[in-house]
């Protein structure tokens, strides 16, 4: 452990790493890149506590390991592995409030892009503003998508730290305008919690007038989450297939309507696994 420091409410500790790049489980990526192990953004539904075995896994959005030598661990990476697609992060924001210090993300971008990765950016951050001089120039080697789960005020009971979903809107709005690829991420859709139309039609009406595709997702409960979120947010309704079957034939109608390209995450995934093949 290289230092500890706090910041806000949340404990910062630097840990140095050997590798910057792992081998990712999801079907889209080669690599993940994960800057950060936690996430101050601390959303109670987030399936990376279960996979976070450490101390940050343990007390989700108030301790976060940064890997402080990341970007030296990522030059060696480079050099021997071969170019990608790299998802950045999969389980960590790469936009925390913690990178307007560290800068790891903006870093690993550039270097990245410029050794001739495909970089999919994914975050609840406006933050991701601050690096678009460089992500403007990956060209077609970058999209980015923010998580949006609903517009409504409501997101704080469960994304209690992350942006204002108007704020990452905004955003997305502002990296769409430079040509970019965008995608919003309309999950985890929890039954009880983001699950109406008021919730998701914004959302559409936002892809819509960004290009944006929209992969949509269900809450998918994990032991780790369903433990923590139960202390947090009360009932918890069961997400049941009727449930998701009428709720995701609702979102369907409402993309067809605005005629903007919906899919989810798992035929997503799917089509990823065919391509693999
Ligand atoms: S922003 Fe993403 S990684 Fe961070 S707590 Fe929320 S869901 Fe998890």
């Amino acid at each position: 452990m290289a230092g500890t420091v706090g910041l806000g409410n949340v404990v910062v500790k630097e840990i140095r790493v050997k590798t910057a790049l792992s081998r990712s489980g999801l079907p889209e990526y080669d690599y993940a890149l994960n800057p950060y192990l936690g996430c101050q953004h601390g959303c109670i539904y987030c399936y990376a506590m279960d996979f976070t075995r450490s101390e940050p896994g343990r007390r989700w959005g108030e301790i976060v390991y940064v890997k402080a030598n990341l970007i030296y661990a990522l030059t060696k990476d480079i050099r021997k592995l071969k170019p990608g697609i790299v998802g950045v992060s999969t389980i960590t924001d790469p936009y925390q409030p913690v990178e307007s210090r560290y800068k790891l993300t903006r870093r690993a971008i550039e270097l990245l892009c410029n050794a001739g990765y495909h970089v999919s950016v994914q975050t609840k951050s406006a933050l991701i503003i601050r690096d678009l001089d460089i992500i403007s120039k990956c060209g077609k080697s970058v999209d980015v998508g923010l998580t949006i789960t609903t517009m409504r005020n409501t997101y704080r009971a469960v994304e209690p730290m992350a942006a204002h979903p108007t704020a990452r809107a905004s955003a997305l709005r502002r990296i769409a305008s430079l040509g970019i690829k965008t995608w919003i991420f309309l999950g985890p859709v929890i039954p009880g919690v983001n699950d109406k139309v008021e919730d998701y039609e914004p959302v559409i009406r936002l892809a819509k007038e960004t290009n944006s595709q929209v992969i949509i997702d269900r809450f998918r409960p994990r032991p780790v989450v369903i433990k923590f979120m139960s202390r947090k947010l009360n009932p918890i309704y069961p997400a049941t297939r009727d449930w998701w079957s009428e709720t995701l034939n609702s979102i369907m109608r409402l993309c067809r309507e605005y005629g903007v390209n919906c899919i989810t995450a798992e035929d997503e995934w799917e089509i990823n696994r065919k391509r693999e093949k």
